[in-house]
């Protein structure tokens, strides 16, 4: 407890400042220099240099031209960093609970107060409120480093955009080269260093799309026909050209939903690449978007008899980087963010995950997403 410890009274009742100085006087223990507001005016014109000026302050539920929860409130919307303790003469527990909800740090009768009752209230209220300030500096300073981190990761993967297309565009200009032809073994070097660098590009790509969903704001979001964006997205991939045997069953009447055009495509990109990847060649991987509980929502989900992932590891599956550990996807190469994306960005469109697997037998990966209604999806012009 600060020594001496500076107590403010704000009581419109002169009696009242008498019994607080006697019981605080009466105290050998500890040295208090009491000051006495008689009126809210004159507090509120003095709040913003109390922090300077008192440690503590005891504050009558009952004054004249002002109610003190109504002090507090304003108190607490200017920050005061000093702790209030509310004292009255009602019994009433609703205005005990509305001055604790308020941020006040205790609430005393002045009916039964005693001198060892104030000291203690006075006592924990000053090291709560310590302990709220301390706690309070280190959410800033996380804060402050979440933020340098992010920014860290941010320009780390701009920056690395560009040297990383110069290696690249070196690496196929030497694959060319039809003057000093390449031994086979340097072939081999050559494609691993570009297979490598394509992986490096994909992470970036990744972690610098996690950062603009995650920076993102809703105001850019439009009418999207999610059975359009799927159907469009489905005939770029070439489906005969692909591996597995992949199949198509779209909504013929649109599917209207509020997103991010570029976001919800790259949603759909990653469980539709996953699906492939994560699938032996020859099974089938079935691409559904329709309309679901009476047209209140769209669902888009990718269902494939892959691989599956164990029971054990779908809890951490949409955490950021997390891989599932499984002999048959040992050797596929990844960097486990896909799945975090795709969360983020359904997140922020107000949808939900669509997920089931079962080891050894396959998966269903996708989303629900809410439907607008016809006079959103077509404003009247
Ligand atoms: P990338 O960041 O390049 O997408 P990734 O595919 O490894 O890498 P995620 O897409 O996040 O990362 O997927 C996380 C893990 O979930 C994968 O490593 C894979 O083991 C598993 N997984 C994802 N989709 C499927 C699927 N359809 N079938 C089986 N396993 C899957
Ligand atoms: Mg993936």
């Amino acid at each position: 407890m600060p020594h001496p410890c500076r107590v403010l009274l704000v009581d419109d009742n002169t009696d009242a400042y008498q019994t607080v100085k006697d019981l605080l006087r009466s105290q050998r223990e500890y040295h208090f220099e009491l000051d006495w507001l008689m009126d809210g005016q004159s507090f509120l014109q003095q709040l913003p240099t109390f922090s300077q000026r008192y440690d503590v302050c005891l504050m009558d539920y009952n004054l004249g031209d002002y109610n003190g929860l109504e002090l507090l409130q304003r108190a607490q919307a200017q920050e005061s960093p000093i702790p209030f303790i509310m004292l009255t003469g009602h019994t009433d527990p609703t205005i005990d609970d509305e001055a604790l909800s308020l941020g006040a740090a205790d609430f005393l009768n002045k009916a039964n107060l005693r001198a060892s009752l104030l000291v203690r209230s006075i006592r924990y209220a000053i090291k709560q409120q310590q302990d709220k300030l301390q706690l309070l500096a280190l959410y800033h300073q996380v804060q402050e480093l979440e933020q340098l981190k992010s920014d860290m990761i941010r320009i780390a993967a701009h920056d690395l955009r560009n040297p990383l297309m110069v290696i690249l565009n070196y690496a196929h200009f030497m694959g060319q080269e039809p003057h000093a032809p390449l031994t086979p073994n340097q072939q081999d070097y050559l494609a691993t260093i570009i297979q490598n660098v394509q992986r490096m590009q994909a992470i970036i790509n990744e972690i610098l799309s996690l950062e603009r969903v995650q920076m993102g704001n809703r105001d850019n979001f439009q009418a999207v026909d999610l059975s359009e964006l799927v159907q469009m997205i489905y005939s770029e991939l070439d489906p005969t050209e692909q591996p597995v045997r992949l199949s198509l069953s779209a909504s013929e009447e649109p599917l209207w939903v509020l997103g991010d055009l570029s976001f919800l495509r790259e949603a759909i990109d990653n469980l539709i690449l996953n699906a492939i990847k994560y699938t032996p060649a020859d099974k089938r991987v079935e691409i559904k978007v329709m309309p679901h509980n009476n047209h209140a929502e769209a669902h888009f989900t990718v269902c494939d008899e892959g691989y599956g992932i164990p029971l054990e590891q779908q809890a951490k599956l949409f955490q950021p980087f997390y891989r599932v550990k499984s002999k048959e996807t040992r050797s596929i190469q990844g960097t486990g963010l896909g799945l975090y994306l795709v969360k983020t960005i359904i997140k922020r469109h107000g949808g939900e995950i669509i997920f089931e697997s079962e080891y050894g037998k396959g998966s269903t990966f996708g989303f629900r997403l809410p439907l607008l209604s016809e006079s959103k999806a077509h404003p009247a012009v």
